[in-house]
């Protein structure tokens, strides 16, 4: 294949071409250093300027005040889990967690290996993880609530967070961020896998509000604490430099040729809309969260039979659609629309829909 095709993929997922054209001009001579990005040293002034850079953009764009740290790390979203308790969970005291879905999961199953005290505040379990839980009454003496502000697996999204009365929110944003703007000043800490919203595999950024830091128990391995990360600028050692520098071309993307997170918001809206109205306009297609939970990132819906299903996978990919096979764990189709999904692609989705619905009714 030489052409490029629409790219639905979950995570890794879609990068914006024009960031992608921008790494392939500057790749073999970065800058004018005679090296490419991942041969210089993470101590010289071109990668210096690429993570003052990054950093300076998430600050911008969500308009984080100097209470705010931003930190780029490894591990993953995956590891978040374990950190977020182990740092910030004291002992003697008990953290709420909303259970929306596989991700919720494991992030409430890592702080219980820790032995941390975890209370499931809510959950929408009872209805396979097809709705975000509403009302919610929290422990007021709670060290955290913890959610998860888009559930990629079964495509359900917080519209709004919720009122947790003064307790400092705790999110896993890994498939929304940067897709929307939002206040963050209920926030204690916010991270998010890049894979999903914000470039390669290999980078997971990090904000955390400076009270957080007070919490950090002396005790633990340098590398699994946050206040490691924030006194050496996330360079207590090699930082994942081609990662790093990637997610800065995505913001400068995001902030230089959309116009900002107002736009971001509104092209997301657009195609979200275009798909789920192509779903409830047909009777082949059903999608699977209800309605006010509806996810603008991951599109989930289903066809009349499994088999149907897989005819619909193939043959979109022969359409130049890709990544539209439901996550391994629930089946069903899912088109993953993040930011650097086009409009063009959910119309070239849309068209295909209706043709195979046509043609398999
Ligand atoms: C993909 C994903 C993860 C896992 O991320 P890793 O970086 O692979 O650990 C966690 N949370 C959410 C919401 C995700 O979408």
């Amino acid at each position: 294949m030489n052409e490029r095709i629409y790219n639905f993929n979950p995570g890794p997922a879609a990068h914006p071409l024009p960031v992608l054209e921008e790494i392939a001009a500057e790749f073999l001579n970065f800058k004018g250093s005679g090296m490419s990005i991942t041969e210089v040293s993470h101590r010289s002034k071109w990668f210096d300027e690429v993570i003052e850079d990054a950093s300076a953009r998430v600050r911008r764009l969500l308009e984080l005040d100097e209470s705010f740290h931003v930190l780029f790390l490894q591990g993953g979203a995956s590891l978040q889990f374990c950190m977020v308790p182990m740092n910030l969970l004291p002992e003697g005291h008990s953290a709420d967690y909303v259970n929306t879905g596989a991700w919720a999961t494991k992030a409430i199953r890592e702080a219980g290996i820790q032995q941390k005290a975890v209370n499931v505040a809510a959950s929408s379990e009872d209805k396979g993880f097809s709705y975000i839980p509403k009302d919610i009454s929290f422990n007021p003496d709670a060290a955290y609530v913890h959610i998860t502000s888009n559930n990629t697996i079964k495509g359900t999204q917080w519209a709004s967070f919720p009122d947790t009365g003064g307790t400092p929110l705790i999110s896993d944003m890994s498939s929304d961020i940067m897709s929307r703007p939002f206040d963050v000043s209920p926030f204690g800490l916010i991270y998010a896998g890049a894979q999903k919203n914000l470039g390669p595999a290999g980078v997971t950024l990090v904000i955390i509000r400076n009270d957080m830091l007070e919490r950090v128990p002396d005790h633990l391995p340098t590398m699994l604490k946050y206040t490691t990360f924030v006194e050496r600028n996330s360079m207590f050692n090699t930082p994942p430099c081609f990662a790093i520098y990637t997610v800065q071309l995505v913001l400068k993307w995001i902030e230089e040729t959309i116009g900002g997170l107002e736009k971001m918001e509104r092209i997301n809206r657009r195609k979200a809309g275009l798909l789920y109205r192509a779903i409830d306009e047909s009777e082949f297609y059903t999608g699977t969260a209800e309605k006010e939970s509806r996810s603008l990132m991951n599109v989930t819906f289903r066809l009349p039979t499994e088999d149907l299903e897989k005819s619909f996978v193939r043959e979109a990919l022969e359409h130049g659609l890709s990544g539209l096979k439901g996550h391994r764990s629930v089946g069903g189709c899912r088109a993953s629309i993040y930011n650097a999904t086009p409009l063009e692609a959910a119309n070239a989705l849309v068209d295909f829909m209706g043709e195979f619905a046509r043609k398999n009714r």
